[in-house]
C-alpha cells in the first residue's frame, strides 16, 4: 500500500513510561493536524497510537515512535505511524487489546524492517490536502519542533473535552436516527395502505375476470352445443331428403325413356324441368351433407404421399368439360420436377376442383389458371382468375355458408363451396386465402405443409 518511507520521518519519540502515552497521542494529533488530516480522523489516529503504545508498554516495556509520510500507489499520501518495541513482542506477534483499534485506521500491521519488528498504522490524507514536496516537509517539521509537548494533564482535559463533543455527536445522532425512524414508520404505514388498497383492487379485479371467464366458458358451450346440433340437423335432413329426391331424378328418366309411353312435347319439357330442378336439389343436398361431415369432425383425412402431377392431369382432363366458354381458357401449369407432399389426395383434389369450377363460372373471358409451388416447408397452390374479382368488404363473407354475392346467383351455386373448401384446407393442415379487388380478378390461395397436418 506504502511507497518507499520518506528518508526523514517527521517526529521521533520515545514511550518508556505511562506519562509518554499521553504525549505520544497528543503529538500524533498535532502530526495528523499538520499533514492534513481532518479533525475526526486526526482523533481517531491519536486514539489509536494512544492504544498500541499503552499494549507496547506493557507487553515490550516500550517502543521508539516515528511519523512519516509517504505516497500511495492511488497517487494519495498517508500518514503513517511506526511504533518499534524496545524489547521483541512474545511471539513477534501484536494483537491490540481492543479490536477497535484497527477500524481507527486504514491499516495496523506487524512488519519487520531490516530485522526489527515495528507495529505499523496509516492513514489516508483527503485528496484535496496538497501533496508535500521537500519544502513541505521541512516546513512541517518546524512547525511540529515549535510546539512542545505540554502536560498529561492537558493531554487529559483535551481527552475529556474530545470525548465530550464525540458523546455530543453521538446524542445527535440517536435523535438524528429517532426522526428518521419515526419517518420510516409513517412511510411504512402509508405504503402498507396503499397496498392493501391495491390488493384489495386486484382481489375485485379477479373477481371479475373469473366471472367473465365463467360466462364466457358458458357462452362457448352453448355455442359449441348450438353448431352440433346444426350440424346433426343438417346431417339428418339432407341425408333424408337425399332418397327422395334420387327417386324423383330416377323416376323423371324412367317417365322419358324411349321405352315408356311417348309423352306429349309439353310434358316432356315438365318432366325435364322436374329433373333439373331435382337434380340442383340433388347437388345442394349433397353439399350439405358434406359441409355438415367436415364440421362435425366426420371427415378423416387418408394421408399419403401424393405426386401431383397425376393429380394436376386429372384436373385438366375433369374439368376441360366444363370451361364451355370459348373465351376463357383453362390453364393447369406444368409441373417440373418432382412434386410430392404428404395429403389426402382426393380432400386437395375437391378443394382444387371447386376452386377452379368457381372461376370458370365466373369468369366471361380471359383465363383461369392453378399453378404450385413450393416455398419451404409449404406447397403453395394459386388458383387465379380474370373474372369479375371481389371487393375487399366480402373476402370474409364469401367463406360464410350459403353467401352469394347479389348478382352472382345467375351463374347457380349454394354458397357452400367456399366454407367446405375452407373446412377441408384447415383439416389438412393449411389455410385458404384470398386477394382480390372487384374488376381485378381473383386469386385463391391454399398453403398446405410439405409433411402433412
Ligand atoms: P357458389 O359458387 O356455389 O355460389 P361458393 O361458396 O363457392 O358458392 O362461392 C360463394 C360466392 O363467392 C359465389 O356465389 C360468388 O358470388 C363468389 N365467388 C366465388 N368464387 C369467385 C370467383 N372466382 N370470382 C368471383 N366471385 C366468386
Amino acid at each position: 500500500m506504502t511507497g518507499e518511507p520518506a528518508a526523514l520521518p517527521l517526529l521521533q519519540m520515545a514511550l518508556r513510561v505511562e506519562q509518554d502515552i499521553f504525549v505520544i497521542r497528543q503529538r500524533g494529533r498535532e502530526v495528523a493536524a499538520v499533514v492534513g488530516l481532518e479533525h475526526q480522523d486526526q482523533v481517531r489516529i491519536a486514539t489509536a497510537l494512544s492504544e498500541v503504545a499503552r499494549d507496547l508498554l506493557r507487553t515490550a516495556g516500550g517502543a521508539d515512535v516515528s511519523f512519516h509520510v509517504d505516497a500511495g500507489a492511488d497517487g494519495r499520501f498517508h500518514l503513517r505511524a511506526d511504533l518499534a518495541p524496545v524489547s521483541p513482542l512474545p511471539d513477534d506477534r501484536y494483537q491490540p487489546q481492543s479490536g477497535a483499534v484497527s477500524r481507527l485506521v486504514d491499516t495496523l500491521s506487524v512488519s519487520t524492517v531490516e530485522g526489527v519488528t515495528v507495529v505499523r498504522m496509516s492513514r489516508r490524507v483527503p485528496a484535496n490536502a496538497p501533496m508535500p514536496t521537500p519544502e513541505r516537509f521541512a516546513e512541517f517539521r518546524t512547525e511540529l519542533g515549535r510546539t512542545a509537548p505540554s502536560s498529561a494533564l492537558d493531554e487529559l482535559t483535551v481527552q475529556n473535552g474530545q470525548l465530550i463533543s464525540a458523546l455530543d455527536e453521538v446524542r445527535s445522532q440517536r435523535d438524528e436516527l429517532a426522526v428518521l425512524n419515526e419517518e420510516l414508520a409513517e412511510t411504512n404505514r402509508g405504503v402498507l395502505a396503499l397496498y392493501n388498497q391495491l390488493t384489495e383492487e386486484l382481489e375485485e379485479t379477479n373477481r371479475g375476470v373469473v366471472a367473465l371467464y365463467a360466462e364466457l366458458d358458458e357462452k362457448s358451450a352453448q355455442l359449441r352445443a348450438a353448431s352440433e346440433s346444426k350440424s346433426r340437423f343438417l346431417a339428418n335432413v339432407s341425408h333424408e331428403l337425399r332418397a327422395p329426391v334420387t327417386a324423383i331424378i330416377g323416376l323423371g328418366r324412367l317417365l322419358t325413356d324411349s321405352a315408356s309411353d311417348p309423352l306429349t312435347d309439353e310434358q316432356g319439357r315438365q318432366v325435364d324441368l322436374i329433373r333439373s330442378s331435382a337434380a340442383d336439389l340433388l347437388n345442394l343436398v349433397n353439399e350439405l351433407l358434406d359441409l355438415a361431415k367436415a364440421e362435425s369432425g366426420r371427415i378423416e383425412p387418408d394421408v399419403t404421399e401424393v405426386d401431383l402431377r397425376p393429380l394436376f392431369g386429372q384436373l385438366r382432363g375433369t374439368l376441360r368439360a366444363l370451361a364451355t366458354r370459348p373465351e376463357v381458357e383453362l390453364v393447369v401449369e406444368e409441373l417440373t420436377g418432382p412434386a410430392l407432399l404428404r395429403t389426402d389426395e382426393v380432400l386437395l383434389g375437391q378443394v382444387l376442383r371447386n376452386l377452379l369450377h368457381n372461376g370458370l363460372k365466373f369468369t366471361e373471358r380471359g383465363e383461369v389458371r392453378l399453378r404450385a409451388s413450393q416455398h419451404g416447408d409449404r406447397w403453395q397452390f394459386e388458383v387465379s382468375d380474370t373474372g369479375p374479382g371481389i371487393a375487399p368488404e366480402l373476402h370474409d363473407r364469401i367463406f360464410e355458408e350459403f353467401y352469394q354475392i347479389p348478382g352472382a346467383t345467375r351463374v347457380g351455386g349454394t354458397g357452400l363451396g367456399l366454407p367446405y373448401a375452407r373446412r377441408l384446407v384447415t383439416l389438412l393442415g393449411g389455410s385458404l386465402e384470398l386477394t382480390s379487388a372487384a374488376g381485378e380478378g381473383s386469386t385463391f390461395t391454399v398453403s398446405l405443409p410439405t409433411g402433412g397436418a
